[in-house]
């Protein structure tokens, strides 16, 4: 081997670039890392390939292809701002049950999320990693998901799979997995997600800090084609009137209490897939909603419970976690389209009937055919809030999510709120394909009628 072979060969050995000496003048010698390695795109070539990557894409909502070829211990770049990496944060911060709740994903970016919060964790900090089966059909998250964990050293102690005997979807999944939870504090991940460096500290520090707290990471999007790993454009999280969860600008008010560019953001509503909370805390508040189905609307529910019942939700600026945005949900897609809102529905209409006073009428108004749909019995949850002394709905209005008050009857911005209809013709005032206002049949979907 020659001097100049030798030395790439080490500089190989040791993954790294090196400066070649041998030559002059000195040039930086890349050496070859692997495919997505530090969070870079991955593009597929050919043309049969990506047709087959597509057909996988529209199936899984990201590309199984890409995600199959990229390491389960690819390396992200530190996202962090320089300040936080000068924090102290204390020795006795909690132990962690990460709760990780899968349906129908694909191996590879299941493994990849497990492995990437066992490589940027301090193991110590690590109670155990609970992956939830919400009952999937797919042959590779049976054995060979299973078999992957009880043959690495790393992962086999401490990752458990507990699997359901029928879909629950994600609400009781994770209240399953916390059940079983030993920590004393409790971080719920998606499957889809790959950890970064210290993203674990500032979140414990924050629920030890004040333990009724909800700490959320910043969520970074990690593309669905090519797995490329970037910061986001929002930090914090709003709702629509139709109780959908929504991106917010932070406003004036929230950047002038804040006295340091790190400091926690306070978050109206947050995402709902990733947080650290206290386990303690999180039953005494009331865990999840059981009755809710199948997935959405828990996050908004939640977030009107903690800070309507005296907690906070904050983003934690010094954490980041990347997160998967899917372009299918392929648990929404074994309905047929009529219905397959109607579990998101049912979940929001006993988020409003329970939190949020006369301002649900914002969701009728918006959505009027929800009037009519039975949600269920809301008894204790109504008892819960009682419990707990909670505060209205008013309140966590003028104090929490101000933008979103501006925007009513009340404030003065809107005259009123919802479809205006004919009581002789029964018919509603709609705003027609681009063609103006006119009357057509009252469709009760809000949308143009509203
Ligand atoms: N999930 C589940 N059962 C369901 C629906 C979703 O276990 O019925 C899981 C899903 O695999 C994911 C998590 O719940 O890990 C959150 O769902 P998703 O990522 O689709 O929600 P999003 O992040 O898009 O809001
Ligand atoms: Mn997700």
């Amino acid at each position: 081997m020659g001097v100049s072979t030798r030395l790439k060969q080490e500089a190989a050995d040791n993954g790294m670039f090196q400066l070649d000496q041998i030559r002059a003048p000195p040039r930086v010698v890349t050496v070859p890392v692997g495919p997505g390695e530090n969070g870079k795109a991955l593009y597929i070539h050919g043309q049969d390939t990506r047709q087959a990557a597509e057909q996988l894409h529209n199936l899984y909502g990201y590309s199984v292809l890409v995600s199959d070829v990229i390491s389960l211990d690819r390396k992200i770049p530190d996202q962090r701002d320089t300040l936080c990496l000068q924090e102290d944060y204390p020795d006795d911060l909690p132990q962690v049950s990460v709760v990780m709740i899968f349906y129908n994903e694909a191996l590879s970016v299941v493994l990849r999320s497990v492995h990437s919060v066992m490589n940027q964790s301090p193991p110590h900090l690590i109670r155990e990693i609970l992956l939830v089966d919400d009952f999937s059909d797919k042959p590779d998250l049976a054995f060979p998901l299973e078999s992957h964990i009880s043959t690495n050293t790393k992962l086999r102690d401490k990752v458990k799979i507990l699997r359901n005997t029928k879909r629950e979807g994600l609400i009781r999944s994770r209240l399953k997995g916390v059940q079983q939870a030993q920590g004393p504090a409790v971080v719920f991940l998606d499957s889809h997600i790959e950890c970064t460096p210290g993203w674990l500290e500032p979140l414990l520090a924050r629920i030890r800090d004040n333990n009724s707290t909800v700490a959320c990471p910043v969520i970074d999007q990690i593309d669905t084609k090519t797995f490329a790993y970037e910061q986001p454009n929002y930090l914090a999280g709003g709702f629509s009137w139709d109780l959908t969860f929504i991106w917010i600008n932070v406003n004036k008010e929230e950047m002038a209490r804040r006295k340091s560019a790190i400091d926690p953001l306070r978050c109206p509503v947050m995402a709902g897939g990733l947080f650290a909370i206290y386990k303690d805390y999180f039953q005494h508040i009331g865990a999840y909603d059981p009755a809710m189905e199948i997935y959405g609307g828990e996050n908004v529910e939640m977030s009107f419970r903690v800070w309507q019942c005296g907690g906070r939700i904050e983003t934690v600026l010094c954490s980041h976690v990347g997160h998967i945005e899917r372009t299918a949900k392929p648990y929404l897609s074994f309905r047929s389209d009529d219905t397959k809102d109607i579990d998101i529905e049912v979940n929001k209409v006993r988020a409003a009937e329970v939190w949020m006073d006369q301002y649900k009428r914002y969701l009728y108004g918006r959505k009027p055919y929800l009037k009519n749909i039975s949600y269920g019995d809301i008894s204790e949850r109504q008892a819960l809030r009682k419990r707990l002394g909670c505060k209205s709905f008013q309140w966590y209005l003028e104090n929490v999510y101000p933008d979103r008050l501006e925007q009513t009857v009340e404030s003065g911005f809107y005259r009123a709120w919802g479809e205006l209809r004919n009581v002789q013709t029964g018919l509603c005032l709609d705003h027609i394909d681009g063609q103006g206002v006119g009357l057509w049949d009252c469709h009760g979907h809000g949308g143009p009628q509203l």
